[in-house]
């Protein structure tokens, strides 16, 4: 048990967590960079410590700091949000070490998922399907490596074990391409996650993206909160996410949350959870598992009513589900738009001085945002400012209100990405739903760019 929360983050998921932390009587602890000290949830936490200088390696990253300012205000947990340290083992393993709860699953579990290699391996142990492969990482022999090459199939994609972020990836077409590709992506897999070993999966052509959330808590009850669809990216970064899925039977997708449940249950799994896959072809192949809470959990939230933050609060407190799985109701559609200071047609970042700043409002509207008006949004983080959610009771509903919350945000002073949404939302294909992974890059060079104003 524990009474406050060190918020180990910044941005619209520190007021995220910050929030869940009053609406359930814990007391908040905010650490922040020089560059953050006007940040909302700065202002509002019970105690604020600044850990550093601007660069995230310096404050958000820099784990004696973050442990020293928990000590100093008695902080009984933290919360990693996403990113940053999120889904970093050690930092977890010394969190509980200093004897504070850390909210996320244990540095086992974290480390078991983190690895691509061997999250598949725990995967296909507790029978949720995957895309087909190398059994394992791939050997230093070329001939068994040509062999393996072979056995999967082309094209096929060579992924770093330890890879992240849509780095350490590389499509192989032909088989005389194979090798050079297989040791260039050892070589970055070694530079940028300090892991060679690389493995090769089927490529698959034209999938969509679609995750299930979990939660477990730490007395053996797990349930599945529906799924979301995440096909719409720009390399491979989510832009707009939806749930439910259109086009994809119920049954099924209840078919594959059962096996994530017990997925879960089989790696002894606690907190909450995402499974991600590529759906194609009706079939659900898993490619990785997020061990933290996801940019896109609002989507989820509002179609189940569940507080995924604080039942991970709850479940770190040691509390049991207070509901199970034949409790979870699903109700309507919702969509997320991530709003980006970034050019909506060059994606250039655009940090600066935000002169204005009206959010959206009305039936069915959700925004979570640490934006104010004069905020100044420092360079050094991501370009995420704002998310805002629609929901309606089915998906033209939700588009349409969405539709409306674009055109009614005003910002002012940057660049954003709200130009990008209104057009996308009217493309044909996305009313229409059920588009790939690859829609939105395809659209994207199909546009004459000369035509935006730069
Ligand atoms: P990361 O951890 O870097 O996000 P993922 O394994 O989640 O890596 O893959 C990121 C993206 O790469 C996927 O969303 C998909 O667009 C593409 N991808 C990964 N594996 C495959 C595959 N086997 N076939 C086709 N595309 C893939």
């Amino acid at each position: 048990m524990f009474d406050s929360v060190l918020i180990a983050n910044r941005g619209e998921i520190a007021l995220r967590i910050l929030r869940a932390c009053r609406q359930i009587g814990l007391k908040t602890v905010a650490v922040h960079s020089e560059a953050d000290a006007t940040l909302r949830h700065v202002k509002l936490a019970d105690q604020a410590i600044c850990i550093g200088p601007a660069a995230a390696r310096d404050s958000y990253l820099n784990v004696p700091e973050i442990l020293l300012a928990a000590k100093l205000t008695g902080a009984g947990a933290i919360h990693p949000g996403y990113g940053f340290l999120s889904e970093n083992a050690s930092f977890a393993e010394a969190v509980e070490d200093a004897g504070i709860a850390f909210i996320g699953p244990t540095a086992d579990s974290i480390r078991r998922m983190g690895d691509k290699v061997s999250a598949k391996q725990a995967m296909l142990e507790a029978g949720v399907p995957c895309v087909p492969g190398s059994e394992g990482a791939l050997p230093e022999d070329d001939d068994e490596v040509v062999r393996i090459g072979k056995q999967v199939g082309y094209p096929l994609i060579v992924k770093a074990a330890g890879g992240g972020g849509g780095k350490g990836m590389r499509v192989v077409r032909r088989p005389e391409d194979l090798l050079a590709s297989v040791s260039l992506t050892r070589q970055e897999a070694d530079r940028a996650f300090k892991n060679a070993a690389v493995y090769m999966e089927r490529f698959l052509e034209h999938p969509r993206h679609i995750e299930i959330q979990v939660l477990a808590d730490q007395h053996g009850n797990a349930v599945w909160l529906g799924e979301r669809d995440c096909s719409l990216q720009r390399r491979h970064q989510k832009v707009v996410e939806e749930a439910p899925a259109p086009g994809i039977s119920r049954s099924d997708i209840a078919a594959i949350g059962q096996k994530c449940v017990e997925a879960c249950l089989h790696i002894g799994y606690r907190g909450a959870g995402t499974f991600e896959f590529l759906y194609e072809n009706g079939e659900f192949c898993f490619i990785e598992m997020n061990t933290r809470v996801q940019v896109e959990h609002p989507v989820t939230e509002l179609i189940c009513g569940v507080d995924i933050v604080a039942e991970q609060l709850r479940i770190a407190m040691g509390l049991p589900l207070s509901f199970s799985q034949k409790d979870v109701v699903f109700k309507g559609h919702a969509i997320e738009c991530r709003i980006n200071a970034e050019h909506p047609w060059t994606f250039m970042p655009s940090p600066g001085r935000l002169t204005r700043w009206v959010p959206p409002g009305g039936g069915g509207i959700r925004v979570e945002s640490h934006m104010y008006a004069d905020y100044e949004i420092p360079p050094h983080y991501d370009s995420l400012i704002a998310k805002i959610i629609s929901y309606g009771e089915d998906r033209e509903q939700a588009l349409k209100r969405m539709r409306q919350a674009l055109d009614e945000v005003v910002i002012e002073g940057i660049d954003t990405n709200v130009p990008l949404h209104e057009k996308v939302l009217k493309l044909p294909d996305v009313v229409e739903g059920g588009f790939t992974i690859h829609f939105l890059e395809k659209w994207l060079t199909s546009l004459d760019v000369a035509r935006y104003p730069q």
